[in-house]
C-alpha cells in the first residue's frame, strides 16, 4: 500500500464510508495520514466534584444517589440520575441508554468524565461516558487523537482507518537529509507521524510535531526560493506613463486616501514605472483599504494599455472585486473592461471570456484558482494582484507569473507579519505598510460574555436589524456531532429562526457547500436581503459588507486572538458604530485574559504578539494563531524559532545543492508528500 493508494483499499471502506471520507477531503492514504489531530482527549486523573470547572472536559469519581429516573419520547429515551462524592453532587444525563442500569450500579464507584455544565449548586453532565476505576486506570495520561468528523464518521472510526494505514503503507520513509536532521535534532519522519496521531506521552507529542513543523517551514521556503520570481531581479519591460484617470478617481472617490495608503500608492507607482518587475507585498490591517491600492494599479495599468489580473482566494470575494469594479468603471468613467472567470461558471462562459481575454478586449481579469487553471492565453499581461495571498501556492502564483512576460506582482495581505518572519517567508521582497484606518471609523465595540447573556445579544441584534443593519454570527462547526460542545452553523441557523421573529431573514454560510450556493448567500446578504448569516470563518478573508453591524463568535476560545481580529474585522466597515460580541463558556482565567486583548486593542500586530507572550511559545493545545497562514501545523508565530531553524537550514541546503548538483545533500526532488495545494 502506498500513500497514493486510494483508502478503499483498506478494511471497512467502501463506497459509503469513501463518500464520508471525501466530505473531508480524504482520499487517498496520503490524505489520511495528514488528517492529523485537531486536538487530544487527555485522561487526566479525576478531580474532587467541588473541583469541577465549568466548560472544561473533566473526570470525577462518584456514586449514584437514589437511583435512576428514565423516560420516554418517540425518538429518545432520557435517564436521569445525580451522583456524588464528599464535596458535592452532579445531576446526570443520558440519552438513549437504556441498560444504564447495568453500568451505574448503587453502591459502587465509578469515574465519570464529560462536559462541566451549570455553576457549582447545579452542576451538570449531559451524556458522560462512564468508565469503571480499572478501564479509567488504563487510560490514565494517554492521549487520545481528535479528528475533525463529519455526521456518520466517529472519532473511533477514523481512528482505526490511520491505524490500519500505518500497518500498510509500506513508503513512509526518510526524506530529509541526514545531517539536516542531526544538526536540528529532528524526530525521523515515520515516527513523527506516528507520533502526532498516537503518541504515548506529551514529550513524544512535542517531538513529532516540531519535526512535522519543522518540514513544512523547511520544504515552504525551499520552493520559495527556488521559484525564480523570488531570487532575481527581473527587468521592466512595461512602459507605463503617468496616467490622469488615476488622479480623476481620486478626486471623486467619496473620501480621501489616509496618508499611508498614499504613500504605499506612491511606492507601487514608482515600482510600475521602475527598472526592474514590481514584486511587492501589501500589508495592511483588516479594513485599512487595500482593494482601492489594487484598483489604482489596475488602473494604471490598463490605461496605459496592457493588461491585469486580479486573483482572489475564494469566489465569493473575486466576485466582490468584479462588482466593484465593473460598478466604479460606469461611475467615474475609467478605461476598466473587466471580466470575471471562477470555477462555478459554464465552459461557454469560461470560453467566452478566455477569447475576450486573449483578444485584448477585456482589460482586468478577476478571478479565483480558475486564473491558473484555466488554459487562458493573456494578450499582455503587466500586472498580477493576489489578494490574502496566502490561501495561494508558491507554485500557483509561479504559474500565474508565467502566463505573461514577467508581469509585475503586488500581494495584499491583512496578516500581520512583523517584518523578520516576512523576510524568512518572502527574502527580498520589498514590502509596504499600511498602518492606519481610514479616519470615518468609529473603533468597534467589544464584549466577552458566557452563555447566558445570549438572549440580551439576540435583542440586541434586532435592535440592529430594525435599525437596517445586518450581524454575522461564527459557529466553528459546520454540522452536529463533529465536536463535543462546540455550535455549528446548521443546527444554530435553526435555533435562531425560533428565536427571532419570522421576518428577520436568516441563512448559513460554510465551507462544504457548493460554490455557486455560496456566491448566491453571499450576494444576497451583500445586497441586505439577509438579515443574519451564520457561518463558519469562510467569512473571514476579504468579505466586505459596510452595513454588518455586529458580529457575534461562538466559542471564542478555539480560535487565535489574531483570526478572531481577522473576523472581527467584518464589521466596522462604514461609518455605523459596531459591535463584536465575543461568546464563550470558558471560565478559565487564562482563557478570558486572553480574549481580553482583543478589548484592549484594535491593532493586528499588537494583539499577535500579546496572544504569543500569554500562552508562550510551548502551547502545544492552543488554538492556532493565524488561520490565514495554511501551514497544516505550523503557526508562524507560535513556532518563530522553528520557522527560523527551518529558514536557516533551507538557505544551507540550496547552497549546498548549488554547489554539488548530483551531491550528497541526500535529493529533495519534489517533496512528493508535503501538499502545497493549501500553502
Ligand atoms: P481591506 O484592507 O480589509 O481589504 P477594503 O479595501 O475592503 O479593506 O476597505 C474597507 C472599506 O473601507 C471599503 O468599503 C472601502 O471603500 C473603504 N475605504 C478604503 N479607503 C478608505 C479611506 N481612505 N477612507 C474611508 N473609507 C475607505
Ligand atoms: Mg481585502
Amino acid at each position: 500500500m502506498e500513500r497514493q493508494t486510494t483508502i478503499r483499499e483498506l478494511k471497512g471502506i467502501g463506497d459509503k464510508t469513501a463518500a464520508l471520507f471525501a466530505r473531508l477531503n480524504i482520499y487517498t492514504i496520503d490524505d489520511l495520514l495528514l488528517h492529523y489531530p485537531v486536538g487530544y482527549d487527555r485522561f487526566l486523573p479525576e478531580v474532587a466534584v467541588n473541583q469541577l470547572e465549568e466548560g472544561q472536559v473533566c473526570a470525577f469519581r462518584g456514586q449514584l444517589q437514589g437511583s435512576i429516573a428514565g423516560r420516554k419520547t418517540r425518538t429518545l429515551t432520557v435517564s436521569t440520575c445525580r451522583v456524588s462524592d464528599t464535596t458535592g453532587e452532579v445531576s446526570l444525563t443520558f440519552f438513549n441508554i437504556p441498560y444504564l442500569k447495568n453500568m451505574i450500579k448503587p453502591g459502587e464507584p465509578y469515574i465519570f468524565r464529560g462536559l462541566v455544565q451549570g455553576k457549582p449548586a447545579s452542576r451538570k453532565m449531559e451524556q458522560p461516558t462512564v468508565y469503571t476505576l480499572e478501564a479509567y486506570g488504563k487510560l490514565l495520561d494517554t492521549f487520545q487523537p481528535r479528528y475533525s468528523l463529519t455526521k456518520g464518521l466517529t472519532n473511533n472510526g477514523i481512528t482505526k482507518a490511520i491505524r490500519q494505514a500505518f500497518s500498510g503503507c509500506t513508503d513512509l520513509a526518510e526524506y530529509l537529509p541526514g545531517k539536516i536532521r542531526e544538526r536540528y535534532n529532528l524526530e525521523g519522519y515515520r515516527e513523527a507521524l506516528e507520533g502526532i496521531h498516537f503518541p504515548e506521552n506529551e514529550e513524544m507529542l512535542k517531538r513529532a510535531r516540531r519535526r512535522l513543523v519543522f518540514d513544512e517551514f523547511f520544504l515552504f521556503i525551499v520552493q520559495l526560493r527556488r521559484c525564480r520570481q523570488y531570487s532575481q531581479e527581473i527587468s521592466n519591460t512595461w512602459e507605463m506613463l503617468e496616467t490622469a484617470d488615476t488622479v480623476r478617481l481620486l478626486e471623486k472617490l467619496p473620501y480621501k486616501l489616509t496618508d499611508s495608503q498614499k504613500k504605499v500608492w506612491e511606492e507601487i507607482r514608482a515600482d510600475l514605472q521602475g527598472t526592474s518587475v514590481m514584486n511587492r507585498l501589501v500589508q495592511g490591517d483588516v479594513g485599512s483599504g487595500k482593494t482601492i491600492i489594487a484598483i489604482l494599479a489596475l488602473l494604471m495599468t490598463a490605461a496605459n494599455g496592457y493588461q491585469g489580473a486580479l486573483m482572489a482566494p475564494t469566489e465569493v470575494l473575486a466576485r466582490q472585486h468584479f462588482e466593484k469594479m465593473t460598478q466604479m468603471a460606469k461611475t467615474y468613467d475609467l478605461p476598466f473592461v473587466p471580466v470575471l472567470l471562477v470555477g462555478s461558471m459554464t465552459a461557454k462562459e469560461k470560453r467566452d471570456c478566455c477569447e475576450r481575454i486573449a483578444m485584448g478586449m477585456a482589460n482586468v481579469v478577476i478571478g479565483t484558482h480558475a486564473l491558473i487553471q484555466e488554459r487562458i492565453t493573456y494578450r499582455n499581461l503587466a500586472l498580477v494582484v493576489t489578494d490574502e495571498q496566502h490561501r495561494f501556492g508558491v507554485r500557483q502564483r509561479e504559474a500565474l507569473a508565467e502566463k505573461g512576460l514577467d508581469p509585475h506582482v503586488l500581494v495584499m495581505s491583512a496578516t500581520p507579519i512583523p517584518r523578520t518572519l516576512a523576510m524568512i517567508l518572502y527574502g527580498d521582497l520589498h514590502i509596504s505598510v499600511i498602518n492606519e484606518l481610514p479616519s470615518n471609523r468609529l473603533p468597534i465595540k467589544n464584549c466577552v460574555v458566557g452563555h447566558s447573556y445570549r438572549k440580551t445579544a439576540y435583542q440586541f441584534m434586532q435592535k440592529e436589524i430594525a435599525n437596517g443593519r445586518q450581524v454575522y454570527i461564527i459557529c466553528p462547526m459546520v454540522e452536529a456531532g463533529e465536536m463535543e460542545g462546540l455550535e455549528n452553523v446548521t443546527d444554530y441557523a435553526g435555533k435562531l429562526k425560533t428565536a427571532f421573529p419570522a421576518d428577520v431573514q436568516i441563512s448559513s454560510l460554510h465551507g462544504r457547500m457548493k460554490p455557486a450556493e455560496k456566491t448566491r448567500i453571499m450576494e444576497a446578504f451583500a445586497r441586505g436581503d439577509i438579515d443574519i448569516l451564520v457561518s463558519t470563518t469562510v467569512i473571514e478573508v476579504g468579505i466586505d459588507v459596510p452595513n454588518a453591524t455586529v458580529i457575534l463568535i461562538e466559542n471564542a476560545e478555539r480560535y487565535g486572538l489574531a483570526q478572531l481580529h481577522q473576523l472581527r474585522g467584518r464589521v466596522g466597515r462604514g461609518k455605523e458604530q459596531s459591535y463584536c460580541i465575543f461568546v464563550s463558556a470558558s471560565t478559565q482565567k487564562d482563557t478570558l485574559e486572553r480574549l481580553s486583548v482583543l478589548n484592549k486593542s484594535n491593532d493586528g500586530f499588537y494583539i499577535a504578539g500579546e496572544d504569543l507572550k500569554l500562552r508562550g511559545p510551548g502551547d502545544l493545545f492552543g488554538v492556532r494563531q493565524s488561520g490565514s497562514m495554511n501551514f497544516r501545523l505550523g503557526d508562524i508565530y507560535q513556532d518563530a524559532s522553528v520557522l527560523q531553524e527551518a529558514s536557516e537550514a533551507a538557505e544551507r541546503y540550496l547552497e549546498e545543492e548549488c554547489v554539488s548538483e548530483s551531491g550528497d545533500t541526500g535529493d529533495i526532488p519534489s517533496f512528493p508528500y508535503i501538499d502545497f495545494r493549501s500553502i
